[in-house]
Order: C-alpha cells, then structure tokens, then sequence
C-alpha cells in the first residue's frame, strides 16, 4: 500500500507503549497495597482488600485495602501530628517540597502516564499529553504560591488536616488539584482516591516519600465509598474537598452540617456546546470531539449539550458524522486511538442504558462504526441528534461519550437552553464574532466559559461550578483560598445569649399614647404586611416595651424571593451605579444620625457613646462598600497557552442573610453592603432581639434609589426563616450570622440546589474590627468567579 492510501483511509497499524515498569512496579509489590500513612505502606487494620481490574482487558491488576474506621483514624492521626510542623517550615521550605514533587512527576511521567492507562482505560496519549503533564504544572505552580504566601495571604491560616475524595476519572489529576494548594499552604492531607483507580495515588505517595516529603504530610487511605463517609464523618478533619457525583454531594454537605468542617464540592455537569451560524464549523466539529469524547467523555465539564443554531444544523450534523466515522476506539496503550475503555462495566451499564432511552424518548441515534475490542467495556462514540430539551439524555449527567444535539434560533433562545439545567460546571461558546461570544459568555450560568474552545485547563486559573455543580474553585489565586481561613476569625468566642427580659407594662398612667408605629416587613421596596398578620414585641434590655414588628412567614419569604428574583437588573447595573448608591445610602443615614444612635441606646441598653459609634462605623461601612464596589475586580490570568482567562467577580443571586443580635445595626449593614455591592439581592432577616435599628432603615432605603427587591427585610423569629430560607430552591445563598443551631440549620437543609453558604457556628465577630469584618473577607463569599478563556491567535 502506498503513503496516500493510508493518507486518504487514515487506517494505519496499532502503536503499542511498553507496559514492562508499570507491571515491574505492580510486581514489586505482589501486586497488593496497603494503605499509606505516616510516609510508609501501611496494611489495612481489618486485613480486608479488594480487586481492582484492568477496564480494557477485565483482568485483575491489582488487590488494593479496604479502609476501615482504624485506617482513617491512623491517617488522620499522622495527617495531625504533622500539620503543626508543615506549617512552621515555612513558605519557602514547602514550595522547595513541592517543586520536588514537580520534578517527580516528570521524571516518572511515562510510569505514571502508564499506570494510569491501565488503570482506568483512558488513552495513553491523554496521559501521557495532558494528565501527568499538568499534574506537575499544578505542583510547580503551587510550590509558587508557597514561596509568595506569607507575602500575599498575610492575613489568613491553613486549615489543618484536610480530607480529600477524588473520582475515577482522572485519577492523578485530580490527586494534584486537590493536594497541591493544599499543601502548599501549610496544611496535611488524607486523600481517599476512588475505588476503580487507586493506583496511581500509591505511586505517588511511594515516591513522594522517596523524595523527602515528610512522613505524615500525605496520606492516603484507600476503599470504597464507605471508606469516604468515615473520613468525611472523622471529628480530627477540618475541611473535605470532594470531587464526583452530586449525589454524593449532597450526602456530605448533610454530613458535614454544623461541624465546623470546611467544605468544597466539585460535582457534575451537563455543560452546553453552543454553534452559532457564523462559527468556523470545521474548529467546531474538532472542538466537540474534545469536547465529549476526549477521556471516553467521563468528564465533569464535558461539552454534552450541543446547541447548534437552526441555520447549521444541518451541514454540522454532516460533518460531525463523518469525523465520527474517522475515530478509533481500542487498548489504552495504543497511541493511535482516540477513545480507550469506560472504566469500568457499571458505568458501560449505565451508559448503554441512558442512551436507550434516549432513542425511547425519541432522539435518533448516530454511532461511529468504528471497530471495538472483543473484550473489555469499550462503547463508541455516540450521536443522540434531535433530543428534546426535557428528554433524560438532555437533563441527566451521562458520563460517557454521548453528545445530544439539540438547535436554537436566537442567542436569547441558545442561553434559555444553556441554562436549562440544574448544574453550571462549563459552557464552550463558538462563534467568529467577538462581541457575540463575549456578551453570551456573562449570561451563561457556568463556572467556567471556552470561546472557540474547550475542555482547557490550568493550574493557574480556577475551577468549579455555580448551582448544583457545586462551590469553590480549585486552582489559581481563588482557589488557595480554599484551603485559608481569616486569622481575624480565629479566635472567635461562643455567642452567650442573654435571657429574655421580662416585658413590664408600658403605659400605667393616664398619659397621651405614642402614635403606633409597628414596623411592617419591606419587600419590593414596599412597606408591607406579614402575611401571617401577627407581630411580636420588641423589649428593651430591661424589659420596657419598644414597639412590635412583623413575624415573618414562609410566604412573606417566597414574596421577597420573587421580589429579589425580578430585580435581576441590580446584577447588570454598573458598579459605579451600585457604588452611588450605597454613598447615598450612607449619605441618608447619616442625616438621621441622632435617632439611629437613640433607637440603639433604647434597644440594646448600651451607652449613647457606644451607639453614636456604632451608627458613626456604620456610615462609614457604606462608603467603604461604596468604594469596593467598583474595585473587587476580577482579574486576568495567562495561562501557558496563546490567550487569557478573564476571572470576572459574578454575584451570587439572591443571597438570605440572618443578622446577629450583637451591634444590630452594624452588623446588619457589614453583611447586607458587601452583598448589593457586588450586584446580589438580599433577604435579610434582621436581629430576632434589637429588629428596629433595621427596620428604621426602610426610609432610608426609600430615599436613597436602592431600586425595589434589591433589599428586602422580613422580621420575625430566625429559626424559622433561617429554616424557610434554606430550604427554598431559589435562593442561592445564605449567611447565617447567630445560633450555632442557625448555622447547622442552614447547611443541613440547604442540600435541595446545594447553596453556598456562609455561617459563624455561633461564634461571635467583632463588627467593629475592620479585619474581620470588612472588605474581601466578605466580598470573597459575596462573589462567584467565571473564568471566560479566550484564545486567540490562528
Ligand atoms: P461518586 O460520587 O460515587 O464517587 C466519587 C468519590 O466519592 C469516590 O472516591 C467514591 O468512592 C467516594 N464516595 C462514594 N460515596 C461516598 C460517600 N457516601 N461519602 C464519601 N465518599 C463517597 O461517583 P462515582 O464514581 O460512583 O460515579 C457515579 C456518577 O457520578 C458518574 O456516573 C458520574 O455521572 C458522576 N461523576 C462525576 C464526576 C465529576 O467529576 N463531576 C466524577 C466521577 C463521577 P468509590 O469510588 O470507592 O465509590
């Protein structure tokens, strides 16, 4: 056969890598691990282990130890004993630790690069090309942010021991997003890798150890998910970080409720591919190929939605089936394949059973002829064409290389489709004009947006989803802050709630009554009635009767909700604006000073000096909200690659907040002007004890253009709006600054949309220290960072 035939079939013979010192490696050990704890093999206290096979061929690799609760509380014990030290070698001897494991990683890069093949059934060229060069562009950056970090994050801690869960699904990648930032900052790792593909976490653990990383500092402890929940349950872990499904998500927010323990979640996906009719339709063909079946499509920010405009339907279809018919499916070690085996025959299963019902709910099914291997859980690369927008296929996170394919008219029509899903991991968008991609890219709700791009990643620029694909970022300035927390907050004290004082009667002579005054609710910037029609008394410290306010009910709740939903435009609205108006806002408080600083004096019984202060911090608040609205930007990263990421500072949405008892105007105002600043709605739920300092603001509010829904004030008892709040599926946030059971409260039933949530755990702040209680320490939870990669260049 000569050059151009084999030019024109593309058929060309099969390229197979050498396996010898991956198998050599697996020898070594009798192909059975233990766990890895306290820098050596550890084996498992119950003596249990379990088989791990090999995806593409069925066979058995290796036995690998089932983790018990001894297990977990022996990692976590050495993780302990060692966090102190860690911490105290300093940024510079734990960015010299990390750049070892860098140069680690790319000394062994074709081991590890093997291993992982064989373990999980992707292609070596992805290994050996994306996953283990990237793992140590993740250890070099981060060792860089160990060398800045007593300069950069002066004002922040390390956690302490983290506890860390990883998927299947890029095994090593993952071990490296999830312990670089950790370890650079000063704290210990248990990391549990998923049950299918434990091995190349072994590996590294083994070698880490060759290479100096002090015993302790890494552990792993490996099992299946029972083994997960009892690290997520350990008393001795401060933070989980957890990638996978959102299931398991949500089943740990629940664990996690109340205990202090930090969390992150990086879940799924059903992220959109949309083609607009002026795109390079050929880059985009290639694009989606990337898109859903690079990593035989198990990828959490996938491009499993394709949204093609009308007019390109069509010739896109055409097109996408024919490279369809070029793509090779077979062994892992074959260099010249492009798609290698799912990981493992549960997931064949659920793949092969998601796209019957597909075809049942009526999409039409292309599939690649391609040839598959005899043995094995190899499936092709799939086409469900024609899907409807409420079809399972279109709704359900599929994990595997199932792309449907659905079409738009206009790009209001493409975003209304984008968004049409629970989750919001990723989003690619493609189009030759600019100004189009980039106005579609802010309406996207997605973590992450790729013009003219896809599945693009970089230790430097942050990672994570909005709505139920999770919340935190991993990777760049964003997400070492994941693994901080404010050395303000550190020593925080219980709050102490005084007893309620005894209400005396308030009028026992013949005197002229005070013209009633009962504070209604403020919604849609309307004073109103609670629904309910009850109020509850509001005493002073020593029992004298101050005035009534509203009790506040679940559908005074949903009416502020719909009034904060529908003043979306506050999000859109400039920052200057933003920025005017909470120094008008601050302007208008200030001219009523004298009867704010009285309304604290009658409420919390505390010296007329001390409320004068308070009112005067809290102007002073506003305006330095007024100033950081237009200056908590977002930033510019550069990745190694012809192009930028553009990380913008999003809002949130419509936020709840429950206000401390404790300097009740202060307080209400450090936590409701971080929020409107950066372009969210709030709900607020004012002191349960001292309502009327914020009550007293609804003309405040009236006078100072703080457009209708942008501040909406329901009073009322908090357990049961904190309640109420969390549980509603359209609100996506919510801070709860009071009880401990406030804040339990708040993270246990807010798993329905899985809000980002921000609670003291009953520990109180003080609203006077600028430190803890102003500026990006909030502004950081008031925010929710896009990453827009733009590429440019041919
Ligand atoms: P899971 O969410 O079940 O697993 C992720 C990790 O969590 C694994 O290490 C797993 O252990 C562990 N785990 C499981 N249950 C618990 C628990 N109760 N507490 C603590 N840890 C637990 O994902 P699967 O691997 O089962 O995949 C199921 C589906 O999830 C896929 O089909 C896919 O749709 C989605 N998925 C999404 C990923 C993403 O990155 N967004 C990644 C992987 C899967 P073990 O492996 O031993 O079960």
């Amino acid at each position: 056969m000569s050059v151009a035939h084999y030019y024109e079939t593309m058929e060309y013979g099969p390229a197979p890598e050498a396996d010898g010192e991956a198998r050599a490696w697996l020898k070594k050990h009798d192909a059975v691990f233990g766990h890895f704890i306290g820098g050596e093999f550890a084996a498992p206290h119950a003596g249990k282990h379990f088989t791990t096979l090999e995806p593409a061929t069925g066979k058995t690799l290796a036995k690998v130890a089932q983790g018990s609760v001894a297990d977990v509380e022996a990692a976590v014990g050495a993780a302990r004993r060692a966090q102190p030290l860690w911490a105290r070698l300093g940024g510079h001897g734990r960015a010299r630790h990390l750049y070892a494991l860098a140069r680690m990683l790319q000394r062994h890069a074709r081991l590890f690069a093997v291993l992982e093949a064989i373990d999980n059934g992707k292609p070596l060229r992805e290994t050996r090309d994306l996953d283990v060069p990237l793992a140590a562009r993740h250890f070099l950056h981060h060792a860089g942010w160990a060398q800045l970090q007593e300069r950069e994050f002066v004002d922040q801690v390390p956690l302490g021991v983290i506890g860390q869960i990883i998927p299947w699904n890029f095994p090593l990648l993952m071990l490296a997003w999830k312990i670089a930032p950790a370890l650079a900052v000063g704290n210990t790792v248990v990391l549990k890798p998923a049950e299918f593909t434990s091995l190349s976490a072994l590996l590294f653990a083994e070698l880490s150890a060759q290479v100096g990383l002090p015993p302790g500092v890494l552990n792993v402890v490996t099992g299946d998910g029972t083994t997960g929940a009892m690290l997520v349950e350990h008393p001795g872990i401060d933070k989980i970080a957890f990638t996978g499904s959102t299931e398991v998500g949500r089943l740990i927010r629940q664990a996690t409720a109340g205990s202090g323990k930090s969390l992150t979640l990086e879940l799924g996906g059903k992220s959109p591919f949309i083609v607009f009719d002026d795109a390079d339709i050929d880059g985009a063909v290639e694009g989606v190929v990337d898109a859903i079946w690079f990593n035989q499509g198990e990828v959490c920010c996938a491009g499993s939605r394709l949204l093609l405009q009308e007019g390109i339907a069509e010739t896109f279809r055409k097109r996408l089936v024919r490279r369809m018919e070029t793509l090779r499916v077979g062994p892992p070690l074959d260099k010249s394949i492009d798609m290698g085996a799912v990981v493992a025959p549960i997931q064949l299963e659920r793949i092969k059973s998601l796209v019957e019902i597909g075809v049942k709910e009526g999409a039409q099914k292309y599939q690649a002829a391609t040839a598959l291997p005899q043995e094995g859980c190899f499936y092709p690369p799939t086409l469900l064409w024609n899907v409807h927008p409420s079809s399972t296929v279109a709704i359900e996170e599929i994990f595997g290389p199932v792309l449907v394919a659905m079409t738009f008219r206009t790009p209001d029509e493409a975003v209304m489709l984008a968004n049409n899903t629970r989750y919001g991991l990723a989003a690619s968008v493609w189009s030759e004009t600019i100004e189009l991609a980039l106005d579609i890219a802010p309406k996207l709700m997605a973590g992450v947006v790729w013009i003219n791009a896809t599945n693009l990643f970089d230790a430097g620029v942050g990672f994570g989803g909005y709505r139920e694909s999770g919340f935190g970022r991993e990777g760049g300035r964003e997400g070492i802050y994941e693994y901080l927390k404010p050395k303000a907050w550190s020593d925080r004290k219980p709050r102490v709630k005084p007893p309620m004082p005894i209400g005396s009667d308030h009028n026992s002579a013949f005197e002229l009554p005070p013209i009633d005054r009962t504070a209604k609710l403020f919604i849609g910037g309307k004073q109103v009635r609670p629904d309910g029609n009850y109020v509850r008394a509001v005493l002073s410290p020593k029992g004298k009767h101050l005035g009534e306010v509203g009790e506040g009910n679940r559908k005074d709740i949903r009416n502020a909700v719909a009034a904060a939903r529908s003043a979306e435009a506050w999000a859109k609205a400039t920052a200057h604006n933003r920025a005017q108006i909470l120094y008008y806002l601050a302007e208008n408080l200030s001219a009523r000073c004298d009867e704010f600083e009285a309304r604290v004096v009658a409420t919390t019984g505390v010296t007329s000096v001390k409320a004068r202060a308070e009112v005067a911090a809290s102007i002073e608040r506003l305006f330095s909200y007024g100033a950081w609205a237009d200056k908590y930007e977002g930033t510019v990263h550069l990745p190694p690659l012809r192009g930028v990421a553009l990380a913008m500072h999003e809002p949130v949405g419509v936020v709840g907040v429950a206000c401390p008892d404790e300097a009740p105007l202060l307080a209400f105002i450090s936590l409701v002007a971080p929020l409107i600043a950066m372009g969210n709605r709030v709900i607020a739920i004012p002191s349960e004890r001292h309502p009327l300092a914020a009550t007293d603001l609804y003309q405040v509010l009236e006078t100072s253009d703080v457009p209708p829904g942008v501040v909406n004030i329901v009073t009322g008892g908090h357990d049961s709006l904190v309640k109420i709040l969390a549980e509603h599926d359209d609100v996506d946030a919510l801070w709860v600054f009071g009880s401990k059971e406030a804040s339990a409260a708040a993270e246990k039933l807010s798993i329905g949309n899985l809000k980002r949530t921000l609670v003291d755990h009953g520990l109180m702040l003080d609203w006077h220290d600028k430190a803890a209680s102003e500026g990006p320490i909030l502004l950081r939870h008031a925010v929710q960072v896009k990453n827009i990669w733009i590429p440019y260049g041919d």
